[in-house]
């Protein structure tokens, strides 16, 4: 129950919420809502077209044992059916793929659960074993290549330790984390993986395509790259389970159809005796 005297302040938080607003937009007065003991909310509606919905709300308290009523705050606050913004999202959740354009930078966070340094020393050999001197010799041309890096422009050689750090994630600051990898995993299996439609209804699977190029690093045993310029998937990473009409090997070519033989040998040439015809003739003309 709202104190009583609190509750007919009405004309003290009338004019509180007036003096707040702009003028004419303090309407009717709609509730009083008890907030605690000689504490009570004036609820007005509020006119400005800007926030429909929205009331102006005045706490007005009084002190035990006094008469009069004072002002707490005036607010203006959304009712039930208030036009509101949306909540708020952080831009690195609303980005969506496909948002890039050219020029653009997308940062990735220092923390990105997606990524993990590419080498921490953690698992370094002893400095006493075998592979603790490569390991070493390893760092030195790596270090003396990274000093290069930015006035050589070309790869290191095929097959090289510089080669090997770079397949192996070394020389990179930060490599895509387990969690990462799972992530891609996941999304290119949803798009081309064995459960769609195209390779429920393909003749095979990728994995015995020609057109398949295969992955380095981990997910090689279960992804490629589709490289059928007809398929659906050219250009995509492909699942090893997915597959498409287009697979190297399950379609034949129809070879062309043998044509029918000749109803009518005009080939061959049949040899006739014409002589004995024509004394075959004549004798029996003479019998006659
Ligand atoms: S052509 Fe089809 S079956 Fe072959 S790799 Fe591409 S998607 Fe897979």
């Amino acid at each position: 129950m709202p104190d009583r005297l609190c509750a007919e302040a009405v004309d003290l938080a009338r004019a509180a919420a007036e003096e707040a607003a702009a003028p004419g937009v303090v309407g009717e007065h709609v509730a009083v809502v008890s907030e605690g003991d000689r504490v009570v909310t004036h609820y007005f509606e509020c006119e400005d077209p800007g926030y429909r919905g929205w009331r102006w709300a005045v706490t007005v308290a009084r002190a035990s044992r006094a008469k009069n009523v004072t002002l707490d705050e005036t607010v203006l606050l959304p009712g039930g059916d208030a036009l509101l913004a949306p909540e708020w999202v952080p831009w690195s959740e609303r980005l969506r793929p496909g948002d890039m354009g050219p020029g653009d930078l997308l940062p990735t966070e220092a923390d990105d659960l997606r990524l993990e340094p590419g080498y921490t020393g953690a698992d370094e050999p002893p400095p006493n074993s075998a592979v603790a001197s490569v390991t070493g010799e390893l760092a030195d041309l790596v270090d003396a290549e990274d000093a290069e890096l930015t006035t050589r422009p070309e790869p290191p050689l095929r097959g090289s330790i510089a080669a090997v750090a770079d397949e192996l994630g070394v020389r990179r600051a930060r490599v895509l984390s387990r969690y990462g990898l799972r992530e891609a995993a996941d999304r290119w299996d949803e798009e081309f993986g064995a459960k769609t439609p195209m390779a429920q209804a393909a003749p095979a699977s990728c994995v015995s395509c020609a057109f398949l190029l295969p992955l380095a690093g981990s997910l090689r045993q279960a992804f490629g790259v589709c490289a059928n310029e007809f398929a659906p998937a050219d250009g995509h990473v492909v699942s090893l389970a997915y597959g498409c009409g287009g697979h190297s090997e399950a379609a034949v070519m129809p070879t062309p159809p043998k044509p029918a033989p000749h109803a009518l040998d005009t080939v061959r040439v049949d040899e006739y005796s014409l002589r004995a015809e024509a004394e075959g003739s004549s004798e029996d003309l003479g019998h006659a």
